[in-house]
This record gives C-alpha cells, sequence and structure tokens, in this order.
C-alpha cells in the first residue's frame, strides 16, 4: 500500500474534528462574529511567509483563527441575504468530491463529472417541469447562469438575423431590444453590461407594489427582442407574469430569459404552481442550487431550451482539446477547467428526491410565513405578501427601523440584512436554512423586539 498520501489522510481526520467542533458549537454562537473574534482575524495579515509552515499548524490556525471569524450562516437563525444553508449530504459529498480534485472540462478528465452533470440535466428539467431535451450548463452562481443564458439568447437573436457574433462581434450589428422589469436583480444588469447591452439600451418595465412587472406597461415589441422576467424578487420574493410575458415577447420572435436564483424551485412544488404560470415556455432560466436548494457554494445552473444555442455561445477550440461523443461540460459553460460541482447537486436531489425538495421548499415557505406572523403580533409591519421565503418588515418609522436593524446584526442572536421598499427602510428577512426551526424564529422574533426596545430607548446602541 503507498504512503504517499499518508499525510492527507491525517490532514483529512483532523479537518473532521475542526469540523465537528465547529457543528457542534455554531448553533450556540453569535450568528456575527464577536468583535474580538473579528480582530483575531488580523493574525492571517502577516508577512509572506519565506519558509514552510507545518501542515498540521496551518490547519490548526485556520481552525483557531478562521472558525470563530465565520458568519454563521450554516445556523438557523441566519436570515441574511439569500443564502441558503447546507445540507449535510451535500457537504459530505463535496469533502469527497475535493478528494477527487476532478477538473471536468472534457469528459476525458472526468468521466464521472460528465456523467452526474448529465444526470443532473435529466432530473433538474423534469423536477423543475422545462421541456424536454433542454440543455443545463453548471456554473458558479446564478450571476454567471444569467450571464450564460443571455449570451445564448442574444446570439441566437443575432444569428437569425444572419448575424454571428463569434465572427463579427457587437461592432455593427442589427441592435437587439433588452426588456427588464425595473426590479431586474443587479447580477442581470451585470450581465447586460459584460455582454455590451448597456442600460441606455434598455426598456425598463414599471413593477406594481410587490415588484412584479406590469403587464399593461409591457412595451409593445415590433422586433425579436432579449426579455429577462425573473421568478423570486430578491426582496419580497415575487414572481413576475412569466406566461404572459412570455406570450408577448414569442409573438414577435423574442428570447425570454428567467432570473430564478431562488425562487425557479417554487417550479417544484404543485402547491406553489400559480406562481410559476407558463415559466416552461421560456427560453433559457437560470437558478442556484446554493440558495434554496441547500446546496454547498458555489452552485449554479443555466438551462437552454436549444441546446445548440447555449454550446454556440460557448464554442471554443484548440488543438490539445479532446472532444468525446459522450458529454463535455465545458460546451455549456464559460469556463474551461472547472470542479464537479454537480457531484453535491446529485447527491442532494438523490438523497431528498422530488418528494423532499418539495418538502424543504414548502418548509421555508411555511417558516417565512410563520415569522412574518409572529413579527406581525408583535407590532412590526410586514411590507409584502409573502409568497415564498422572503419577508420585509419595518418598524414606525426608517429610523427606528435602521436603528433596530443595527441592534439585531450586533445581537448574535440572529442576522438580517436591510434593504429599501418603495421608498422605506427594512429589515430583510430571507428564510433559506434546511436547519431553521420554530424555536429558531422564535428566539429570532424576541431579539427583534429587544432591538427594537434598544433603539426605542438609547438610540439602538445596545449596552
Ligand atoms: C442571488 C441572486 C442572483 C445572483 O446569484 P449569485 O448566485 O449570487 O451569482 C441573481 N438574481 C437573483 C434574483 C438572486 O436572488
Amino acid at each position: 500500500m503507498s504512503d504517499t498520501f499518508e499525510s492527507q489522510i491525517q490532514l483529512l481526520r483532523e479537518a473532521a474534528r475542526c469540523a465537528e467542533q465547529y457543528l457542534r458549537t455554531v448553533d450556540d454562537r453569535a450568528v456575527f462574529p464577536r468583535p474580538e473574534a473579528i480582530h483575531a482575524l488580523g493574525q492571517f495579515a502577516e508577512p509572506l511567509p519565506e519558509r514552510p509552515t507545518e501542515p498540521h499548524d496551518v490547519l490548526a490556525m485556520l481552525h483557531r483563527v478562521g472558525s470563530p471569524g465565520t458568519v454563521a450562516q450554516i445556523g438557523g437563525r441566519y436570515f441574511g441575504f439569500v443564502d441558503g444553508g447546507a445540507l449535510p449530504i451535500g457537504v459530505a459529498a463535496r469533502v469527497l468530491a475535493d478528494t477527487w480534485d476532478q477538473n471536468t472540462a472534457h469528459y476525458v478528465m472526468s468521466p464521472v463529472g460528465a456523467q452526474l452533470e448529465e444526470v443532473c440535466e435529466g432530473w433538474l428539467v423534469e423536477l423543475l417541469g422545462l421541456p424536454e431535451g433542454t440543455a443545463a450548463g453548471f456554473v458558479t452562481g446564478t450571476t454567471l447562469a444569467n450571464l450564460s443564458g443571455l449570451a445564448a439568447g442574444r446570439n441566437e437573436l443575432l444569428r437569425r438575423r444572419g448575424w454571428d457574433v463569434a465572427e463579427s462581434g457587437l461592432y455593427g450589428a442589427p441592435p437587439i431590444p433588452v426588456v427588464v422589469g425595473a426590479d431586474a436583480h443587479a447580477a442581470v444588469r451585470k450581465s447586460l453590461s459584460l455582454l455590451g447591452m448597456g442600460d441606455a439600451h434598455t426598456i425598463v418595465v414599471p413593477v406594481d407594489d410587490q415588484g412584479r412587472m406590469r403587464i399593461d406597461r409591457f412595451p409593445r415589441l415590433e422586433e425579436p427582442s432579449l426579455v429577462v422576467a425573473q421568478a423570486g424578487n430578491v426582496n419580497s420574493g415575487a414572481f413576475d407574469p412569466v406566461g404572459e410575458i412570455t406570450e408577448r415577447t414569442h409573438a414577435a420572435k423574442g428570447w425570454v430569459h428567467v432570473d430564478g436564483a431562488f425562487g425557479l424551485w417554487a417550479a417544484a412544488v404543485p402547491a406553489l404552481a400559480p406562481l410559476v404560470r407558463g415559466i416552461d415556455r421560456a427560453d433559457s432560466w437560470a437558478v442556484d442550487a446554493h440558495k434554496t436548494l441547500n446546496v454547498p457554494y458555489d452552485c449554479g445552473i443555466v438551462f437552454c431550451r436549444e441546446r445548440e444555442a447555449l454550446e454556440a455561445a460557448f464554442r471554443a477550440s484548440a488543438s490539445y482539446f479532446q472532444w468525446s461523443d459522450q458529454r463535455d461540460p465545458m460546451r455549456y459553460t464559460p469556463s474551461m477547467s472547472k470542479r464537479a460541482r454537480a457531484v453535491e447537486l446529485w447527491a442532494v436531489l438523490k438523497t431528498l428526491g422530488r418528494d423532499g425538495v418539495i418538502r424543504l421548499v414548502e418548509q421555508l415557505c411555511a417558516h417565512a410565513r410563520y415569522f412574518a406572523d409572529r413579527l406581525a403580533g408583535e407590532g412590526f409591519s410586514v411590507l409584502n405578501d409573502v409568497v415564498l421565503n422572503q419577508v420585509l418588515v419595518a418598524c414606525r418609522d426608517d429610523d427606528e427601523t435602521r436603528r433596530t436593524l443595527a441592534d439585531l446584526q450586533t445581537s448574535g442572536e440572529c442576522w438580517c440584512g436591510g434593504s429599501t421598499w418603495k421608498g422605506r427602510s427594512v429589515i430583510r428577512i430571507s428564510v433559506c436554512s434546511w436547519a431553521t426551526t420554530r424555536d429558531d424564529i422564535d428566539r429570532s422574533v424576541r431579539a427583534f423586539v429587544a432591538a427594537r426596545e434598544a433603539a426605542r430607548s438609547n438610540g439602538g446602541v445596545r449596552r
């Protein structure tokens, strides 16, 4: 038996011990690191080491200094951004996959990576009710998934007009009208700018009180346009009327891309069908597995009804490439080298099954409603219709809301982000982790009440 990897085996055991300690304590410690823990992070800021350090000591330092400096995103009382927890099987599968260290650009680099991508593609297309044969590309997150879907759509619309972007770029290309909702996610704007389709050429459709595109204000499209709809407003969780948007866009031979970072998972849940009606008629979709599905970071997926359009956007060639008649994962993404992120996605889907996915999403929704009801009962204002996992909360006035949030964020009891909604400051709650329980929410509600108390009595600084 070779002992080449003996030291790695020892290190993995130590890492597992550190992980165990972390998991046993993470739910009891402050959700956001205490000032001492953040101060201690300064220990990392040393000059570049000239000499080697024992790996054992490196790992020990990482755990001693690094672990207390983490935000407890995997715990039950983190409600910031839309981050999602990490299901245990996802983390475990990832450890194994990281040990494999597969580059999955080509099939010949990793038959297992390619096979699991193909299986996930098929399962997800079925689970989300997308058209049979839809292609999937596995990327770092929805930002890249949006970029990928929009690149495919833009190039395909231009190809139909006789223009080859790979050949001619955008110089002199016929302009493609772009349509987004006023509440489109920042990632959409970023993608459009990267794709050479700036804000000035984008038609912005006004939204309603929940942030949904107003179909009565949707432009009359005269030519094939690139339209971005949203399944899950990053503040309110609301869904654009994707079916109607698609109907109008297709009538003018356009392309609809759906940004469904956390909301597209609703398409797996029969009880949420009204939110996603007609979504299967779109042309491309972006979703994160690391949000609602609780797969570890980073795992996003682009889906494209026309496989050829997605492949065309990422075409590349070199004499050393080795294509096969199997799936070559780099055909479907902007990256070439990439880790085998379908491994933990597969493991989570296999573990949950369709029923488990449905239960996970329903649990997040039920907890969000419970959170909203409890806070309303305590005199907070809930400003959105809680249709998914997002809750927008306000106090008496903006000042009190901001000071309550500031106190909450340092309380260690729970963590929420802030935002503005229809001109008002809000506390933004995203219930996004499998680990959240009703007890976690009850405890968090008490923290909200205490934070508001502190805001009222002494300017929001807990003494
Ligand atoms: C999170 C999010 C994104 C960006 O996704 P990343 O995974 O952070 O790249 C885009 N759109 C919406 C609606 C989101 O919630």
